[in-house]
Parts: C-alpha cells; sequence; structure tokens
C-alpha cells in the first residue's frame, strides 16, 4: 500500500489529562495515533496535560503509561523517556506560555479580563432570568471589566495594583471558520456561537486550550487525532494558529464509543451494569477506594483488546476481523475512521479473545496457566500443562475458564444427572467394564494407540460411537463435552484412567438407585 507523503515529519501525540484512570475510549484514541505514527515512519508521543490541578488524581500518570505499556503501544517520547521537544507533562513547560500571551494582547488578539467569578455569576443569573443564557463574547465583552471596554486609565490602575486578572482570547464577531478534518472532511463553525476562552488564569497557568496549541506547535505535532467531544474548540484551536501566525497540524476528529445499546457514550456505569470492563487495567480511586475492574485483569489478553478497539471506529473495507498490532499499523489510515458513533458489544470483545488465545503459541501461555493451576491446587510442569493447552484451547475464551474444568486435575464427585438419566442405560456398566479392560492393554497409552484400540472395540462389539464414548467421558469427567477423550486419557495414564472409571461407575451406580 503506498503511502501519502506529508509535508512535514509526522508526529503524533496522545495528550491526556491525568483525572483518573484511562478510559477505553482514551485507549483508542491513543492506539489510532501509535498505528498512525507507525503507518508512515513517525513518531507517537505522550504529553500530560496537567494544568487544571484542581482535576490531578495521583498515580493516574502512572496508570495511562502502565495502560500504554501493556497495550504493546508505549510511545517513544514520554515523561519517563523525554524526547528533543520536552518537557512532556505541561506543568513543567510553565515559562514558555507568559511571553506568547504577551504577544497575543500586543497583536490585539487577547485581552485582560479583570471580573471575579462573582461578577460573572451575577451576570449570568440576571441572564437566566431574562430567558437568555450569558455568554462572555463580542456582543458582551463590551459591558464587562476588561481591557477593551475600561478606559486607559482604569486600566492603567488596575495593572498598577497587580489586581488579578484572566487573558481571554478576541474571538471574532461573525466569521466562518473553516478547516479541513481528515475524517470529516470541511469543517465550518460560525464564530458567533462562540465564547471569549480563557487562555491564561488568574494564577498565571494556561488553560487546556493555549496550553494545547502552543505544546502542539512547538513539539511540532503534524497530525491532531482526538475525540469527537473536542471538535467545538478545533475552531478556536485554528484561530490561534492564525493570531500566532503558525501552519496548523491537520486535525482528525474520532467517533464516541457508545453504549452497547447505542445510545450515548458509553461510560463507567455501563459497565458496572453489564459486567465489563471499560478500562484496560484494574483502577482503584484513591478518594474513595472504589475498584474499577480491568481487560487485564478480566484476563483478557492485550493483542484480543486492541483488535476489539482497532475495530471500534476503523474498517479495512475487507471482511478481515483479526489483526495483530503490525499487521493493523499496515492496513490502518484515517480515511477509513467511521465518523458516526461505533457501538460497543462486549461479546464481541469476548470473542476476539477467544480467537488471539487460539492463535497464541501454546509455549507463550504455559507460564500463566500453570501459575492459574497452582493457584487450584494443582502441581502440573510445563508438559502436562502445555497437554492441557493443546487439549483446551480451541473451548475457552480466557484462560481462565480453566478454572471451571476441576476434572483436569481432580476425579469429579459430581455427574451431569440429566445426560445420566437419558444416556446410561443398562447395559452401559457392562460396555465400560470391557472397555476398561481393552484399555489396560494399550501401550504405549497414548492418544492413537487408545483411539485405535477404542475403535476396535466398538467395532468387535458391534456398538455405536456414542454409546461409549459419551459415558466414558461423563466417568472420567463428570460432564458431557469436553476435548477428545483420548487425548485426555493419555494426558491421565493409564492408571487414573481406569481408576477414574471405575469411581465414577461406582459413584454413577449410586446415583442412578437414588434417583
Ligand atoms: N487534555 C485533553 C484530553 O484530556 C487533550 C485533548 C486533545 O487531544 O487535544 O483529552
Amino acid at each position: 500500500m503506498s503511502t501519502p507523503a506529508f509535508d512535514r515529519p509526522v508526529r503524533v501525540r496522545f495528550a491526556p489529562s491525568p483525572t483518573g484512570p484511562l478510559h477505553m475510549g482514551g485507549v483508542r484514541t491513543a492506539f489510532y495515533n501509535w498505528l498512525f505514527a507507525k503507518r508512515h515512519g513517525g513518531t507517537f508521543i505522550l504529553r500530560i496535560e496537567d494544568t487544571d490541578r484542581t482535576r490531578f488524581v495521583d498515580g493516574a500518570e502512572a496508570y495511562i503509561e502502565d495502560a500504554l505499556t501493556w497495550c504493546g503501544i508505549s510511545p517513544e517520547e514520554s515523561p519517563t523517556q523525554p524526547g528533543q521537544h520536552g518537557p512532556y507533562r505541561q506543568s513543567e513547560r510553565g515559562n514558555i506560555y507568559a511571553p506568547l500571551v504577551q504577544q497575543l494582547l500586543e497583536s490585539g488578539h487577547a485581552y485582560k479580563a479583570w471580573d471575579t467569578p462573582e461578577e460573572i455569576q451575577a451576570r449570568r443569573d440576571s441572564a437566566e432570568s431574562s430567558g437568555t443564557p450569558f455568554q462572555y463574547d463580542a456582543a458582551s465583552r463590551g459591558s464587562m471589566r476588561n481591557s477593551l471596554s475600561l478606559s486607559k486609565d482604569d486600566v492603567a490602575q488596575l495593572n498598577a495594583a497587580e489586581a488579578p486578572f484572566v487573558v481571554r482570547f478576541k474571538m471574532p464577531a461573525n466569521e466562518a471558520v473553516t478547516f479541513t478534518d481528515a475524517i470529516r472532511d470541511a469543517v465550518t463553525i460560525d464564530t458567533a456561537v462562540l465564547d471569549d476562552k480563557v487562555l491564561m488564569k488568574a494564577d498565571g497557568l494556561p488553560t487546556y486550550h493555549l496550553a494545547n496549541v502552543v505544546d502542539d506547535h512547538f513539539m511540532e505535532i503534524s497530525h491532531v487525532i482526538r475525540g469527537e467531544e473536542w471538535l467545538p474548540s478545533a475552531p478556536l484551536h485554528q484561530l490561534l494558529y492564525r493570531a500566532f501566525d503558525w501552519t496548523p497540524p491537520t486535525f482528525a476528529h474520532l467517533p464516541l464509543i457508545l453504549k452497547p445499546a447505542g445510545n450515548g457514550k458509553l461510560s463507567k456505569r455501563d459497565g458496572d451494569k453489564g459486567g465489563f470492563p471499560v478500562f484496560p487495567l484494574r483502577w482503584v480511586d484513591p478518594a474513595t477506594g472504589n475498584e474499577s475492574n480491568g481487560y487485564r485483569e478480566s484476563g483478557y489478553l492485550p493483542e484480543a483488546f486492541m483488535n476489539m478497539l482497532l475495530l471500534l471506529g476503523w474498517n479495512p473495507g475487507t471482511e478481515q476481523e483479526l489483526f495483530s498490532l503490525e499487521e493493523a499499523a499496515t492496513a490502518f489510515d484515517l480515511n477509513r475512521v467511521i465518523k458516526s458513533g461505533a457501538r460497543f458489544n462486549p461479546d464481541k470483545a469476548k470473542w476476539f479473545n477467544e480467537q488471539h488465545l487460539r492463535s497464541t503459541p501454546v509455549s507463550d501461555l504455559v507460564p500463566n496457566a500453570q501459575a492459574l493451576f497452582a493457584t487450584e491446587g494443582a502441581d502440573f510442569n510445563a508438559d502436562q500443562t502445555s497437554a492441557i493447552l493443546e487439549m483446551m484451547l480451541e473451548r475457552i475464551a480466557f484462560l481462565e475458564d480453566l478454572k471451571d474444568a476441576t476434572w483436569l486435575h481432580t476425579s469429579p464427585t459430581e455427574f451431569n444427572a440429566k445426560l445420566i438419566k437419558k444416556r446410561w442405560k443398562d447395559d452401559t456398566d457392562g460396555i465400560l467394564s470391557e472397555l476398561a479392560k481393552e484399555l489396560r492393554t494399550v501401550t504405549p497409552f497414548e492418544a492413537d494407540p487408545i483411539e485405535a484400540a477404542f475403535k476396535a472395540f466398538l467395532e468387535r462389539k458391534e456398538l455405536g460411537f456414542g454409546q461409549v464414548l459419551l459415558p466414558f467421558r461423563i466417568a472420567l469427567t463428570g460432564e458431557g463435552g469436553g476435548p477428545s477423550m483420548f487425548a485426555f486419557a493419555a494426558f491421565l495414564g493409564k492408571e487414573i484412567t481406569l481408576d477414574r472409571l471405575n469411581k465414577g461407575m461406582a459413584r454413577i451406580a449410586q446415583q442412578r438407585t437414588k434417583s
């Protein structure tokens, strides 16, 4: 596939605010940035936007880095791995914003405003009582306390008194701002609906809008790929680039991830209600101690989680559904990202895990599976664990599902009563006893010779497969379904197989007399 040429090196960034755990929508934004960088030989950057100290949450930044690492999309430049464009934490970039704010004040693109929060609230209240919501904008700024409305003397006095002020952007009164969004094509917004956003707060710190644009410029960001919720801010950002006389990056606003029912944005509450995670990793809220489940802790493979996110807003234009990260990075481009919301389907998420589990080399799964059995008190070595995985991988969606199959390591004590009632006939015990004799002669006790002996036995006795195999399975596992019984018997070994068969038959006999 040919790669479109860009007029500057591709540098993209994921710019979360550390206000809590990363929602899966945030992971998808990071992922699409990562994919775009990989596809175009670019650089993927993590910038932490932490200028709003009131919303700062302890541990959130570390969580974000851990999550990206687990997902396999670590940035090339980040707070913990700085490149040439640092610092990568906005709060540490402090001294670059003030001169730029001064520049905007001098060029007339911004102005100082001394209105107190109480004064603004009073205006809001009185506007509301007359039925027209208040907005600090071209229409109202003349009647507020700012460097455009006050006399030169008043302004000089306020400056001399060092009265606290904010700096606001002077939004043009009536202008159609148009820009090309890589996903949505031409976007036009009339500035008449936009307000004079605060660029610098009274504490001297920049707001999101200013810091975001300035940082993107100095970090030489070529493409801003972010969530749809930032689309309303994009015209202001365009105007800021114009005011600074900088070339804006290309913008691309990704669609929302919707609830499974399709009605609105997917939230943490939907996850709690539907019993599925919305965060990549487990998160414990430091303020409340409340715990939220993660995909990792729910047993998802990172590649399955990422495959699911890949198709939640993008499609390859073919029938292909299964992608590794590398395959995704070759296929991905912004022109196949959808504009409308992408509906999340928790069942499909499980399906992706099932598929990726099956295509993972067994040897990669052995350590985790072994650890899992150890928690069940089963002490399987690597070869045994690998044999179990070979038998079971087609039958599970999560490694954790192995826990349900306790018969893998322990003789069953319960036997499926419904099946026994239907399928255990009066001659079944006799047949199984004969089968036991047959099995005793099999050497080596491996799947193929066991199967051959089993088949020869059926033929000799003129019996059907189901007549013998199902009772054999119930006696050994207690259940009606599972892996190949020849492989499982081989795994147990001759003695344990025959022992389980005898004990199983005895218990089933008891069970049948009782019912
Ligand atoms: N800090 C913003 C956020 O939390 C970044 C938005 C952007 O990517 O421009 O999502």
